[in-house]
């Protein structure tokens, strides 16, 4: 392709909102365009790369047997009913509903299990037909509340999503684990680094879950990893030891003490520098919802542990759970913020505890009067000590379960996402099959997902320098890009063509720099467009001699042109 026929153009100011390098760069380089909040053009470069990576799905879906369809993206409110999802979905924020022309509820699809459930009903209804697994590659949309990042968070966005559907759990098991290579396979052939870790399964339900994240510092999310061990979860996930509790404290009478404006275990410690972190303990307040209710519920946790949310969310099988405000608090403490605690909260409060907690006494903790706390306290004489549960965040320094490991925390973005939902949605939606036995059972079913946009954003997080993007040569949009110096030169214009048709009737994809631009701004989009191998044709045309380059850097060579195809063409078959 020549650039001088494409409407290519790049930037050199990035948007003022690219927060992540890959957001900056695709920008810069004309990969996307911005509509509105979340929702992105992909422009002819981009697209290319798109394409690529759902080859690359499609292709590692086919070869384990799966099957591709495309189900619709707008749904009815009624399978949604159906699944008991439309509540959770519509109070989450997440799903676009809305009426049609003639007042039913529809819906655009955030994720596909009512759709793909009610195709097979009725199509699956032997356990010969039994294991089968569908997949599809299509646009989805979802109301995230802050998309950004370009299109790693995106509002409208690409997926693929497969279901399998199985006779029992053992082949659910099964089935879940062919997809879990055929996940390895693909991120591995896409050219990335990446750690599958244990995974929290959300909205979606279900028993296992693992999620697939490449490996990035700019990653939005946090995991747990053990190098000793090989132990890997997202920290909403991971359990963990914890540091031992403090030695039995001295056993004197609780007494109340005046803390003003100790609002914080930092401005405590000042006020009480021999009382150490692990024997104060804190007491959170949260507004929690369920569909048909709302309550407050304090849960403790000692003071050099974080909370982990979404373990509690799950504990309380509800639909939200976030910090109370200031007037809530107020309601339920009688204090300002900053001074809850567990002794004289209004009634009707349940009270919870992270298991942090056990084996604290002679503690500090909120009095729930303002500028106050409690000192010396002890479970069992002055309050029975609430019950207790994981609602732990990982930390660093942590040790495995086993005690065999030390946990360090990482960052990765989640590119993919496997769940054994088990018969969450089949018994929902009433599917049935004959078993061997003649007997009707209810199939077990798995999902996984794949995030094809977000995929190709975090190739340019996890491959690129100040000057621009670095595709991995299998989801790069072209393969080699040939700089001719001169767009003015014969010579050069004819070695550039002969090069081009050669190597693109050979299936290797060429962008040709042909425009009338100075050699300077040439290198420079061809740095920011990071195709990985470069070609430049100049002064020794004549002599029938190139410069090569790959993106990745190392050394310019001048060498014969008919090698300069050579060494494309096995970088190109390397990946095939
Ligand atoms: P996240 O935790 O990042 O919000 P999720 O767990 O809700 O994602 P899944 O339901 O597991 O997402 O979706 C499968 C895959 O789709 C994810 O692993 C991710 O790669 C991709 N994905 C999810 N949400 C988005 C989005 N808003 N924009 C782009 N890709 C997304
Ligand atoms: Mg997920």
């Amino acid at each position: 392709m020549r650039i001088s026929q494409t409407l290519f153009s790049t930037l050199r100011e990035e948007p003022a909102d690219a927060e992540v390098r890959s957001h900056a760069l695709m920008a810069r380089a004309g990969f996307l365009e911005k509509l509105a909040a979340g929702i992105y053009i992909y422009g002819p470069l981009l697209w290319r790369v798109l394409r690529k990576i759902e080859q690359i799905v499609r292709e590692e879906h086919d070869r384990a047997g799966c099957q591709e369809l495309l189900l619709p993206a707008l749904q009815p409110r009624e399978i949604w009913e159906e699944s008991g999802r439309w509540d959770r979905y519509v109070t989450d924020g997440i799903l676009y509903h809305f009426q049609d022309g003639r007042g039913r509820d529809v819906c655009l699809g955030p994720t596909h299990e009512e759709v793909v459930t009610t195709f097979v009903k009725g199509r699956i209804t032997s356990h010969k037909q039994m294991p089968v697994t569908l997949y599809q590659i299509q646009t989805k949309f979802r109301d995230e509340i802050r998309p950004r990042f370009g299109l790693m968070r995106g509002r409208e966005f690409i997926m693929k999503d497969a279901y399998s559907f199985d006779v029992d759990q053992e082949a659910m098991a099964k089935s879940y684990e062919t997809m879990r290579e055929v996940y390895r396979r693909i991120f591995t052939r896409c050219g990335l680094r990446f750690t599958p870790v244990q995974a929290d399964s959300g909205a979606i339900g279900g028993a296992g879950s693992e999620e697939f994240m490449v490996d990035a510092e700019t990653g939005e999310d946090a995991i747990a990893i053990s190098r000793e061990t090989g132990y890997a979860a997202n920290v909403e996930k991971a359990v963990t030891r914890i540091p031992a509790p403090p030695e039995p404290a001295e056993k004197v009478d609780m007494h109340k003490e005046p803390t003003p404006d100790a609002k914080t275990c930092t401005a405590l410690q000042e006020q009480f520098p021999s009382l150490p972190l692990t024997r104060m303990l804190k007491t959170l307040l949260y507004k929690v919802t369920w569909t048909d209710r709302d309550a407050t519920v304090a849960v403790m946790a000692r003071g050099d542990r974080e909370l982990n949310e979404v373990k509690l969310l799950n504990h309380l099988n509800a639909l939200n759970v976030e910090l109370a405000d200031e007037k809530l608090v107020r309601q339920v403490t009688g204090a300002a913020v900053g001074f809850a605690g567990p002794i004289g909260l209004q009634d009707g409060v349940q009270l919870i505890a992270d298991r942090s907690i056990e084996g604290v006494d002679g503690f500090l903790c909120g009095g729930n009067e303002t500028d106050t706390h409690y000192l010396d306290v002890w479970f069992g004489r002055d309050l029975e000590q609430p019950p207790t549960f994981d609602f732990g965040l990982a930390q660093a320094g942590d040790s495995t379960e086993d005690g065999e490991g030390t946990i360090e925390i990482t960052r990765g973005i989640e590119v993919g996402h496997i769940f054994q939902l088990g018969t969450k949605y089949s018994e929902a939606m009433n599917l049935r099959f004959q078993g061997e036995d003649g007997k009707q059972h209810v199939p077990f079913m798995g999902c996984y997902g794949i995030g094809v946009s977000r995929t190709a954003a975090s190739a340019i997080e996890q491959n690129h320098d100040d000057k621009g993007m670095i595709w991995p040569i299998a989801i790069a949009p072209y393969h080699v890009v040939l700089i001719q110096m001169r767009s003015d030169d014969e010579t050069q214009t004819a070695l550039a063509q002969s090069m081009h048709d050669e190597l693109t009737s050979g299936g290797v994809e060429v962008l040709w720099d042909d425009r009338k631009a100075g050699p300077g701004a040439k290198f420079k989009d061809a740095d920011l467009v990071g195709i990985p191998l470069r070609v430049v044709i100049g002064r020794d045309a004549g002599d029938d001699k190139v410069e090569w380059q790959q993106r990745t850097g190392g050394e310019t060579e001048v060498i014969a042109s008919g090698e300069a195809l050579e060494r494309v063409r096995a970088a190109v078959a390397a990946v095939r």
